[in-house]
């Protein structure tokens, strides 16, 4: 399938298992490296400092980051490039060597004098752009800045008529991080000067996104602000790999918790005690440090060793994978397995339903 506009040929290239070198880290390429990673391109990102969003991929082993600026070398066994307009001595490199380099240009900050300025919250769903809601689209095309999180289906950004701002603000578990208060004020700093923002997060904003201390920094401030739901990871991930959350005959609902504290903890709320006697299967996000202690708190409270579980990792990205195992191992089990955040654990009967379903992480091509 091939496009003519202009003096432009459109191909989409099948860039699987061949090496993009990508000269530059700033928040311009963002879209382009999500987008190259899905379409499982080994990415090689070349320079000082990147993004927290591309650092998290590095760690995560998505992609090479070399922490550095790029050298000719880098350019030898590469199919494609990707570079910052302007960089010109790269863009001659590659045309004596006849290598596409892709120009990616620094939005340069809209004039948004006299518009009124607005927030809106989009979910992105869990990773996947398919699993973006049609209003959420819409907002982001409408958008002067665009306010990221690392979990946010980030290859749409790659491919915005208005070519927004964007700001990551990404928070790596153990890592860099960007606070709350921080984020709250970027937000209204740019509606001030009239922009309309756009905060874009992972799942649904509300559910363990701090979407609602957003909606309230905005409200106090007198900014109008509007919130988009998304496709929650506490269900799509198990669901994605083939885990109902209910099922009529074995589970007659589900109950949602944050395991980013162990029980316990004194800034810990949930009672586990409760959650064991619920009937109701149990999903924990932000649970993989956590899992080893809140599964001895289920155990100690009754839930038997053989309870089935699941762990689905990176829901909805190429690089999704999923464990089965029972409650009295699943610790053990996933640590084998190398399960590291963004993870879901599905504790339940349910968990044992759809073992021989494949994970579903990239939605069929339609
Ligand atoms: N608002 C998000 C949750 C944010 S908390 C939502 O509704 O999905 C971050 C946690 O969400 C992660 O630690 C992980 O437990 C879960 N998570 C988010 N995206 C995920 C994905 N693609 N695969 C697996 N877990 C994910």
């Amino acid at each position: 399938m091939a496009r003519m506009t202009k003096d432009r040929y459109a191909v989409p290239l099948p860039v699987r298992g061949r090496r993009v070198v990508v000269a530059g880290g700033g928040s311009a390429v963002l879209g382009q490296v999500a987008s190259l990673v899905a379409a499982g391109a080994l990415v090689s990102v070349v320079a000082p400092e990147v993004e927290a969003a591309i650092e998290d991929r590095a760690d995560r082993g998505d992609l090479t980051w070399h922490d550095r600026d790029w050298h000719p070398d880098d350019l030898e066994d590469a199919w494609l490039v990707v570079a910052s307009e302007g960089d010109d001595r790269l863009f001659r490199e590659c045309e004596q060597r006849r290598l596409w380099c892709i120009p990616v240009a620094e939005p340069a900050p809209s004039d948004t004098t006299g518009t009124p300025g607005r927030v809106t919250l989009v979910g992105g769903g869990p990773g996947d752009p398919g699993l973006l809601t049609l209003a959420g689209m819409d907002a982001l095309r409408a958008a002067d800045v665009i306010v990221v999180d690392r979990l946010a289906p980030l290859a749409v950004l790659g491919d915005l008529p208005n070519a927004p701002q964007i700001i990551d603000v990404s928070k790596i578990p153990g890592g860099r991080s960007t606070a709350q208060d921080r984020i709250n004020a970027l937000l209204l700093e740019h509606a001030a000067r009239g922009a309309h923002v756009v905060r874009f997060k992972g799942g649904d904003s509300f559910v363990f996104g701090r979407g609602g201390e957003e909606v309230i920094a905005c409200t106090d401030a007198g900014v109008p602000v509007h919130v988009i739901p998304g496709v929650t990871s506490a269900v799509a991930a198990p669901e994605l790999a083939g885990i109902p959350v209910t099922h009529r005959g074995v589970s007659q609902g589900f109950t949602v918790v944050s395991g980013h504290l162990p029980p316990g903890h004194p800034g810990s709320a949930v009672d586990y005690a409760a959650l064991a006697r619920s009937g109701t299967t149990l999903v924990l996000l932000m649970a993989v440090a956590n899992l080893g202690a809140i599964a001895d708190a289920l155990l100690e409270a009754g839930l038997p060793e053989s309870t089935p579980c699941a762990v689905v990792a990176d829901a909805a990205m190429a690089s999704q994978r999923s464990i089965r195992s029972r409650l009295g191992t699943v610790a053990a089990d996933a640590r084998d397995a190398g399960v590291v955040s963004p993870a879901v654990t599905v504790i339940g009967d349910v968990a044992a339903l759809g073992a021989d379903a494949h994970d579903n992480h990239a939605l069929e091509e339609s």
